[in-house]
Parts: structure tokens; C-alpha cells; sequence
């Protein structure tokens, strides 16, 4: 099974999704290709592999990538063998992709599980984007407001995804996150449903789209995405 994970940068991501590979077993991690250079403690071949452009562009004529974007002016790419590889194994596989990647991956992989994550308003967003900043020795001026502008472009795209995750307490993330997969593996194997995996199903099910009106409103009303007609 193919999870795809989008959020706006400073959404806490990455936390997540690191929690979520030492949690969930049998469940690959693909380590995208980008032409950025490495931040802070970041190592090639963990984070990313680190590639020049014209790498990249290579990488790019060879069909090398089941899908590649531009974002914040640099290529990122998930190498289509990932995908092969995890079959492979036997193992499901999980992209931390933005969301024209995961736009891509949609149309070449129709059952992909597609998971956005949000933070909950834009002044935590900007704290967490500041703190990272200063962290990893300071960002160049504006970076921050062009960061918020972006996410604000992000999130306006939450309707494609299948679930919504609101990253205000990191433990529930991690746990709807958890139960999405364990639910989403459960409706596969199409076997009998005890009552733990019955409850694993409803926490997956509070966080589906469709089921996250109550969750979102306040989110898109903090970021201005709401239509006066719905607030
Ligand atoms: P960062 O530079 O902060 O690690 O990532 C910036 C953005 O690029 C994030 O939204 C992240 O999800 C996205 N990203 C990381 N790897 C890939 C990839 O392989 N493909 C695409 N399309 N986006 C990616």
C-alpha cells in the first residue's frame, strides 16, 4: 500500500512521520532526492540524497522519478524504484511529498491513501517556522512570510486528500496517523474485525475528510480560507 503525507512546511511533519516509522512495522520510508542543500544536522542518505541540478536533470530525462516537483525554488523527487523495491519486500511504503507530488502520484497510483496534515493556526505555524529557523542558524529576510504565504496556497488543497490530520497535540497526530494505516491495512485483508481493531477503525474513520468539518472550520476560518458563507 502506497501513504501519501503532505503539510505545509513547519506543520511538525517530519516529527510525525519519524514517529510514525519507529511505530508502525513493515512499512518503508522513501528517502526523496532534492537539489537543496542539507540543513542543520542532516545527513545524505537519511533525510535526502542530496544531488546537484544537473543530476537532477539527468535523473529527470532517464525516468527516473515516479513524480518530481519544484518547491521553495528546489527539485525534490521520489525515485520511482522505491516504490518497486518496497513491493519487493513485501512492505508498505510512505512519501513525504508536497502536495503537486502527491497531485501526481494520485493520478499513477488510483489507491494511493492520501493524508494532509495541518497546523492548527497560522501564528503557531509562524512560531515553529521561526524556531526552526533560528535553529538552524538563521533564514534569509522574508523567508517566514513566504513560508505562511505558501502554506496558506497548501492548504487550500486539502480537499484532494482522504484524510485530515490537525497537529495541535503531537501524541493524537501520531495516533490517528497509526490508526489510519492499521484501519487502512484492515480494509485490505478484508478479514474478520475484532473489537481493537474495531476501534482503530473509528479513530481512522474521525479523521477522514469528510468526518473533519468540526476540526477544519477553525483552522481554515485562523488562515482565511473560509467561505463567509460557511463560517
Ligand atoms: P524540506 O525542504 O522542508 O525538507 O521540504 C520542503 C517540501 O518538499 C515539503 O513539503 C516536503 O514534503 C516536500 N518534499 C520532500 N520530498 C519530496 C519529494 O520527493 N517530492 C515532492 N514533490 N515533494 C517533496
Amino acid at each position: 500500500m502506497l501513504f501519501l503525507i503532505s503539510a505545509p512546511s513547519g506543520s511538525g511533519k517530519s516529527t510525525l512521520v519519524n514517529r510514525i516509522r519507529s511505530l508502525v512495522k513493515d512499512l518503508e520510508f522513501s528517502i526523496s532526492y532534492t537539489t537543496r542543500a542539507p540543513r542543520g544536522s542532516e545527513r545524505d542518505g537519511f533525510e535526502y540524497h542530496y544531488i546537484s541540478r544537473e543530476q537532477f536533470q539527468k535523473m529527470i530525462e532517464q525516468g527516473q522519478f515516479l513524480e518530481w516537483a519544484k518547491v521553495f525554488g528546489n527539485y525534490y523527487g521520489t525515485a520511482a524504484d522505491s516504490l518497486e523495491n518496497a513491493r519487493i519486500n513485501g512492505k508498505d511504503l510512505l512519501l513525504d511529498i508536497d502536495v503537486q507530488g502527491a497531485a501526481q502520484v494520485r493520478d499513477r497510483v488510483l489507491d494511493a491513501v492520501s493524508i494532509f496534515v495541518l497546523p492548527p493556526n497560522p501564528e503557531i505555524l509562524a512560531t515553529r517556522l521561526r524556531s526552526r529557523s533560528v535553529a538552524e542558524g538563521g533564514g534569509y529576510p522574508g523567508e517566514i512570510d513566504k513560508r505562511l504565504a505558501k502554506a496558506k496556497e497548501e492548504i487550500e488543497n486539502y480537499r484532494e486528500y482522504s484524510y485530515i490530520l490537525v497537529n495541535d497535540a503531537l501524541d493524537d497526530a501520531v495516533e490517528c496517523l497509526a490508526a489510519i494505516i492499521a484501519a487502512e491495512r484492515a480494509k485490505r485483508r478484508n478479514g474478520p474485525v475484532d473489537i481493537e481493531a474495531a476501534r482503530i477503525i473509528e479513530t481512522a474513520e474521525s479523521c477522514r475528510q469528510n468526518n473533519s468539518g468540526a476540526r477544519l472550520r477553525p483552522v481554515l476560518a485562523a488562515f482565511g480560507l473560509l467561505d463567509p458563507a460557511h463560517a
